[in-house]
């Protein structure tokens, strides 16, 4: 495996609802040139600018997932799962073709994504990959102190996330989970891991006409006594599991690869953001450098 820049082969496609809107939506991955990044294009919009760049400067909203909007309004929801995949994938330059605003939350996992991937080949390119290295600590904390909420970055050889939660609740409580690219697998040790919500929450949002997709079949829900999923647990830990795969969909906004190790505690998708803008707006704290010679175990499965 090179450091040359990747895209995918050929178009693919898929279709499935939006976790939210409860709306089919149709997207397809198509090969994009060098240096393109990852670019959305909204193909149900004909009377404005369809092209939303997957770029952490560009996103809107991250109540419920991650939202990325252009300069017209044009906007995209819940992408994290789908970056995830293509971070996972090593793919740089890709088009997202999509027909509505949510990209379908398929099983609730980055799964399907990277099977997609799969199926459409993956083709190499003649540019360097981008390689972003931190140069120093940079820290964003949520508003709230008393949660204790925080998400930072530092210095690393690799990149690497090692993220807390805790929830106070019985099923999930307190977890952890160290990921890193030369000991764990993004294929078989985190894409699998499903998003999660509690029943009570369920319940609120869809009053608010939200979660209009979800059901068991693509979200993990907690109830008083437990799971209610009748197969259960991906993973003993997947909700940890599943709060990584977010961190890395949201970190890849960054426009290239992270090379630096990522802390957070009780971290969501707003700290994911913060911490982007805070990072890039300070000039020290990174710079571009040449890929990396090692071959991260999670291009080698
Ligand atoms: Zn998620």
């Amino acid at each position: 495996m090179s450091n040359y820049q990747r895209t995918v082969s050929n178009k693919v496609s898929c279709f499935g609802v939006g976790l939210h809107t409860g709306v089919r939506v149709d997207l397809a991955l198509l090969p994009a040139a060098e240096d393109a990044g990852i670019i959305f294009r909204r193909i149900d919009i004909k009377d404005k600018n369809q092209i939303i760049s997957a770029n952490y400067a560009n996103v809107s909203n991250t109540l419920l997932g991650t939202t990325i909007r252009n300069e017209e309004g044009v906007h995209v929801a819940t992408i994290e799962h789908l970056m995830a995949a293509l971070w996972g994938c090593a793919i740089d330059n890709c088009v997202v073709e999509i027909n509505g605003p949510e990209v379908p939350i398929m099983d609730g996992s980055s799964e399907p994504f990277v099977f997609l991937i799969e199926c459409a080949g993956i083709q190499e390119q003649k540019k360097n990959r981008r390689v972003i290295e931190v140069l120093k600590e940079v820290a964003v904390y949520e508003s709230d102190q008393e949660s204790g909420g925080y998400m930072k970055v530092s210095p690393g050889n690799d990149f690497s996330v090692d993220l807390h939660i805790d929830f106070g609740e019985a099923v999930i409580s307190s977890q952890n989970c160290s990921f890193d690219t030369q000991t764990i697998s993004f294929k078989s040790d985190i894409c699998r891991a499903r998003t999660f919500g509690f029943e009570h929450e369920v319940e609120h949002m869809r009053k608010n006409g939200l979660a209009r997709g979800g059901s068991l079949e693509n979200a993990i829900v907690i109830g008083k006594d437990g799971v209610l999923n009748k197969e259960g647990l991906r993973y003993r830990d997947e909700f940890v599991r599943h709060k990584v795969l977010d961190c890395i969909g949201d970190i890849y906004l960054a426009g290239g690869h992270i090379q630096g190790s990522l802390k957070g505690f009780k971290s969501g998708h707003a700290l994911n953001n913060k911490l982007l803008r805070k990072f890039f707006a300070d000039k020290d704290a990174w710079r571009l450098v040449p890929a990396p010679e090692v071959e991260p175990l999670f291009l080698a499965q």
